[in-house]
């Protein structure tokens, strides 16, 4: 069975073929011709999860599901949670972001945080959500190479080590999209 997940972020396909049963292939958004910018212009998470997935069944026809993630912390008031990709600016710069962050907490002893990941899945015209959270706390500095986005600067819950110096498995285990991706295949399995 193909089915689009609707990302251009090729780190995001990988983590999330690797948890997809073997007879899933899944395409992005390049496979199937789209190489515009797919609206996200609602106010929360959820609701931009649900309008990628509309945007693509209704102008691409393929049933797919899409993914939206914020970092929301405390001491920020769940800031930047739905901004987080344009936290510091309309050039959705990883660095200028945690470093945005990073300032912003400077003055702050509660570094608690979460991840939280929203799928929303049309299939058969039927539309599912599915979510994952992952507690943790923003560091003072960042730490590692792998992974993307605000990782070097994330430590899960009882965790010594930021996102970007653990595996993918070790992240898809305890991470936000790992837990919204492990609801999404139960469901498709259930099928
Ligand atoms: P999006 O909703 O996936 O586009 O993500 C929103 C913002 O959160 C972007 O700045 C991403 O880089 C960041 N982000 C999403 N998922 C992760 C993750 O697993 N680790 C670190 N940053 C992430």
């Amino acid at each position: 069975m193909k089915l689009v997940f609707a990302t251009n972020n090729i780190n995001k396909l990988k983590e999330v073929q690797s948890m997809v049963p073997k007879n899933i292939l899944l395409l992005g958004l390049k496979d199937i011709g789209c190489f515009e910018d797919v609206p996200e212009t609602q106010e929360t998470i959820e609701g931009n999860a649900i309008q990628k997935a509309k945007y693509i069944k209704e102008h691409y026809g393929y049933d797919c599901f899409a993914d939206d993630t914020g970092l929301e912390v405390n001491a920020l008031d769940g800031e930047p949670g739905v901004y987080s990709a344009r936290y510091a600016g309309p050039q959705r710069d990883a660095d200028d972001n945690m470093d945005k962050l990073l300032n912003d907490l400077s003055n702050h002893q509660n570094r608690k945080a979460q991840f939280k990941t929203v799928i929303a899945l049309i299939l058969n015209n039927e539309l599912s959500t599915f979510s994952g959270i992952c507690p943790g706390e923003i560091t003072k500095e960042k730490h590692g190479t792998k992974g993307f986005g605000y990782d070097p600067i994330f430590k899960a819950e009882g965790h010594d080590r930021t996102f970007a110096e653990i595996s993918l498995e070790e992240k898809n285990k305890v991470g936000h999209r790992g837990k919204a991706v492990r609801k999404l295949v139960a469901f498709l399995n259930s099928l």
